[in-house]
């Protein structure tokens, strides 16, 4: 059935009124029509089954037949601390963690960035918005995830410190396991569910002095193996090892 994210507002009672590209997208190009089901996501986890009533190129609108949890978050929460990169690698980035999971993305602007213009960044917001937000209705998530305004490196260290979660910071020269560290915890984060926050470089990788700033904020490096990954494959590589390790690749009873 196909899924849409709608503003909270846009549910009256049992009316649900849609507006914008969705009116083209429903009436133009899936032609759906009078009697046949959508999903909708209001953004609080729940799921609305909606019966439209009315399809016309200005006007849709439908009647809710009832609602259910969607099934698509995850227990633990990562929010993806990404240094930038150029082309659509950061996008890309965007796109496979809504897939995966990744409840919020912070754009890192770090000292071997490519691009190192926060403003220039902030610029790709409201694009980069749209790609997760497709993500999400194709991945049946519930949320949207959440994409920060960019950040410096510094500044990201002290939000993650500050968060109360576990933080992890992938660094090729890092011996200490993902895996230790994940069935180990950390005794100033909080047990489960997980809320962790994960540290990816730009294709540069860190420098020494950023994973030793890191440290001072209790973020932990971590190897991710012997074998050296792209920025955009790293966070998807250990988001998909953290979900796994911490049951979140399961379907739930
Ligand atoms: N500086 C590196 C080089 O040129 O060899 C490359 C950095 S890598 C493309 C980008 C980021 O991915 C790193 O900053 C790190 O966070 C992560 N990464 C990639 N491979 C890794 C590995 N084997 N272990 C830990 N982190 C890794």
């Amino acid at each position: 059935m196909h899924r849409f994210f709608i503003q909270p507002e846009q549910i009256q009672g049992h009316r649900v009124t849609l507006s914008g590209a969705i009116v083209h997208q429903i009436c133009n190009v899936l032609r759906l029509r009078p009697g046949d089901h959508i999903l909708v996501l209001d953004n609080s986890g729940w799921e609305w089954q909606v019966e439209l009533t009315e399809v016309s190129r200005n006007r849709v609108e439908g009647h809710t037949l009832g609602k259910s949890l969607a099934r698509g978050e995850p227990r633990t929460k990562i929010t993806l601390y990404q240094g930038v990169l150029k082309g659509n690698r950061f996008e890309f980035a965007l796109q496979k963690g809504t897939e995966l999971g990744i409840v919020e993305f912070v754009p890192v602007v770090s000292s071997r960035c490519v691009i190192a213009d926060v403003d220039a960044v902030s610029k790709k917001l409201a694009r980069w918005r749209r790609i997760v937000l497709e993500a999400a209705e194709q991945a049946h998530r519930g949320l949207l995830p959440v994409i920060q305004p960019a950040m410096l490196f510094a500044a990201a260290c002290e939000r993650a410190g500050l968060s109360g979660g576990l933080s992890i910071l992938p660094w090729e020269e890092a011996e200490a396991s993902l895996k230790s560290l994940l069935r180990e915890g950390d005794e100033t984060a909080p047990s489960r569910p997980f809320s962790i926050n994960l540290f990816i470089g730009p294709e540069g990788g860190f420098t020494a002095e950023e994973v030793n700033l890191a440290q001072r904020y209790k973020i932990h490096p971590v190897t991710l193996g012997p074998r050296i990954l792209r920025a955009e494959t790293a966070g998807l590589v250990a988001a998909t090892a953290i979900l796994y390790e911490l049951g979140d690749l399961e379907l739930s009873p």
